[in-house]
């Protein structure tokens, strides 16, 4: 790299040094030409100068880069460098030959022009011959050794002369060691430069396929990262971000005659068949269950998992009959969904709940409906598993007033919004009194009286129930016990809902108040509906009101016949009373009257007294006393009160009787 590098250099001096030696040699001539120098030896020095430089300028234009005279070809590279150093040695001789001629044929001064030209252009070729070495050091020996040979030989030989000479060659020599190592290493330092350029410029290329490497990746991750975010890992199905993404293109792109039908699905029975047989079948089941939903989704419907078993659709369709669209697409779904599903060798089916809500193509409009298809969902739930219903705005008007009730619920308790009303319970066979059932009334300032059927659910949802049904143990007991009836033993029922048994300090909570009221553990009755005995937790409900009967207080079934309660287990219940609902009492002319007779079978085999309710005629009482009814309540013996008011039809001994 470094030689040939030196090689360009020598051939780009090579022109100037081959004029510089014409010239000089023309001029010198020429000038002993006119001291009366040899003309015949000076004729053919001159011929011979003129036939080696032009044979050194066709050497060099043969070995340039394309007739360059600036550039060496580097393929021809090594024949000039001998050719040139022939030349250059040549050209050496020709003064050699030519100074030794003069010095000794001449006098001494057209020798000392002779030496002086010789010196000089010596001199300048420790410049120009930079870059060469030992064919430069040849070079100088040539130009000055014959000099200083030839004053020697002279007659009277010029030591003085010949030792001025051999410093001068001396002094060359070293010049052009100087200037050659000067050029070596600025020359490899530029070399180095050059590799140090073209490494960074390198390293600079890979740096920037690196980094777009990177970007890419970065790209790729950032791509799956995203869908990640979107979607459910089991079943690949949109997840809630992708849904709400999905939303938020809709509302974007949506147009205003389009509307969305929202889909909300909800898989009955799934949850005891992910307990059952466990999660690896039901991870299965959903997998299936989205597959099927997905394949049988019209095009441009997005489906998504909500969460565990809840699925949502969202298919924007043409805004005239959407709402057929959304049965339709509820019906087609229902049929997937339902067929058998094999998952690790089981046959199983699922049911299918939904509720479904049309909506606009705004935002806000979206997700309100998919609240109000939830809610939809949540009353198919409540009613009718299995079935579709469609968000309407009755429904609508349901669910916004059960939100104010649960919202004014909350603080009914403490703003003592809540009382106590007693409805008496008489003897069917003397209609003497027995007992009194308390029930809850709310009068809210902002919703007027409303109905316990109507909050007791939402306060069982809210949790409120514990506090409220502890406040009606509490007042009912306190009330009982300052009447004139604590101490006669007349019972107080009081209705309790399955959540408040699930909680096991509940008997140590009625023991404690029965105590604190002075009011004996006999007299207190509490009303479970047989749904109580349904829940998941029933075997902790049998326990909790088994430890209430210990206790001494009665266990009634209320709205006997409405559930679906097994009858074969009724006797493992810890129950001593069933309390006839009160629509088969004013249905007793028509099929009410089997079930009171089938329920008084039931209580009879298992020994348990009988109460019914809603009597509000004498001929009731009468048939339902006559088919062996214990107890009778109802508006014709006493309307609920907010004092123990005494029944207004006294016993049948009185004016009544018969
Ligand atoms: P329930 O336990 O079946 O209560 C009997 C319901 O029938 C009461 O309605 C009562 O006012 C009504 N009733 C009584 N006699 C007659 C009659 O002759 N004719 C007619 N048409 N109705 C009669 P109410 O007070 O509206 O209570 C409704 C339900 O609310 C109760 O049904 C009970 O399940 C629940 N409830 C009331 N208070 C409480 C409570 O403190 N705790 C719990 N957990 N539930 C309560
Ligand atoms: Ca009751
Ligand atoms: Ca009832």
């Amino acid at each position: 790299m470094l030689a040939q590098r030196l090689l360009e250099l020598a051939f780009k001096a090579d022109l100037s040094a081959i004029a510089v030696s014409f010239t000089a040699g023309i001029g010198t001539c020429g000038y002993l030409w006119l001291q009366g120098g040899d003309q015949g030896f000076l004729l053919y020095w001159v011929i011979a100068l003129f036939a080696l430089s032009a044979l050194r300028i066709i050497a060099h234009l043969r070995n340039g880069e394309n007739g360059s005279t600036s550039a060496l070809n580097l393929e021809l590279a090594s024949r000039w460098r001998w050719q040139n150093v022939t030349g250059l040695q040549c050209a050496g001789i020709m003064w050699a030959v030519l100074s030794m001629h003069t010095i000794a044929t001449m006098p001494m001064e057209s020798a000392f022009v002779l030496v002086l030209v010789v010196f000089s252009m010596s001199t300048g070729a420790t410049g120009t011959l930079a870059p060469l070495n030992w064919p430069a050091k040849f070079y100088f020996l040539l130009m000055v050794g014959p000099i200083v040979a030839a004053f020697l030989a002279r007659p009277m030989p010029e030591v003085t002369l010949a030792v001025v000479g051999l410093l001068f060659f001396l002094l060359n020599v070293v010049f052009h060691k100087a200037n050659h190592q000067t050029l070596l290493k600025s020359e490899q330092l530029r070399l180095a430069n050059g590799k140090l350029a073209s490494a960074l410029s390198r390293e600079q290329a890979e740096l920037k396929s690196l980094n777009e490497g990177l970007e890419r990746r970065v790209k790729e991750r950032t791509e799956d990262l995203l869908f990640l975010a979107e979607h459910d890992l089991l079943t690949g199905i949109l997840n809630r971000t992708g849904a709400s993404n999905y939303l938020a293109t809709l509302a974007e792109h949506g147009g205003s005659n389009k509307k969305t039908v929202v889909l909300f699905i909800d898989l009955d029975r799934f949850k005891e068949m992910n307990d059952g047989l466990g999660h690896a079948v039901g991870d299965e089941v959903l997998r299936t269950v989205a597959a099927r939903l997905r394949e049988n989704s019209p095009s441009g419907a997005a489906v998504c998992r909500w969460g565990g078993d809840e699925f949502l659709i969202l298919y924007p369709v043409d805004g005239s009959n959407a709402l057929e669209e959304g049965r339709a697409l509820a019906d087609t779904l229902r049929g997937a969904v339902e067929a058998p599903i094999r998952a690790m060798s089981h046959e199983l089916r699922v049911g299918f709940s939904a509720g479904v809500s049309i909506s606009a193509m705004d935002q806000s409009s979206l997700y309100e409906a998919i609240r109000s298809a939830d809610l939809a969902l949540g009353e198919v739930k409540r009613q009718r598993r299995g079935a579709t219903r469609v968000f309407s705005d009755d429904l609508g008007k349901r669910f916004e007033r059960q939100l104010l009730i649960s919202q004014s619920l909350r603080s009914a308790l403490s703003k003592e919004e809540l009382k106590v009303a007693y409805q008496p319970v008489v003897s069917a066979e003397t209609h003497q009194l027995v007992a009194y059932e308390a029930l809850l009334r709310w009068k809210s300032p902002f919703l007027g009286d409303v109905r316990p059927d109507e909050f007791i659910p939402i306060a069982e949802d809210l949790g409120e129930i514990i506090p409220i049904g502890k406040y009606v143990l509490d007042r009912g007991l306190e009330e009982l016990a300052a009447s004139e009836f604590g101490k006669t033993g007349v019972k107080l029922a009081i209705n309790v809902s399955a959540t408040q048994l699930v909680d096991n300090r509940w008997p140590q909570i009625v023991e404690s108040t029965l105590t604190k009221h002075g009011i004996s553990a006999e007299q207190l009755i509490l009303e479970v509906t047989e749904t109580a005995f349904d829940a998941a937790d029933d075997n902790l409900v049998q326990s909790v009101l088994r430890a209430c009967r210990q206790l001494g207080v009665e266990v009634h079934i209320d709205d006997f016949g409405t559930g679906y309660s097994s009858l074969e287990r009724l006797h493992q219940y810890p129950v001593t009373a069933l309390k006839i609902d009160r629509s088969f009492v004013q249905q007793m002319s028509s099929g009410g009257l089997a079930i009171i007779e089938g329920s008084l079978v039931i209580a009879k085999k298992s020994g348990l007294k009988t109460v019914a309710e809603g009597v509000e005629t004498l001929e009731q009482a009468r048939a339902l006393a006559k088919l062996g009814v214990d107890h009778l309540q109802g508006y014709y013996f006493g309307k609920p009160e907010f004092h123990f008011n005494r029944p207004f039809k006294g016993p049948l001994s009185d004016a009544n009787a018969g």
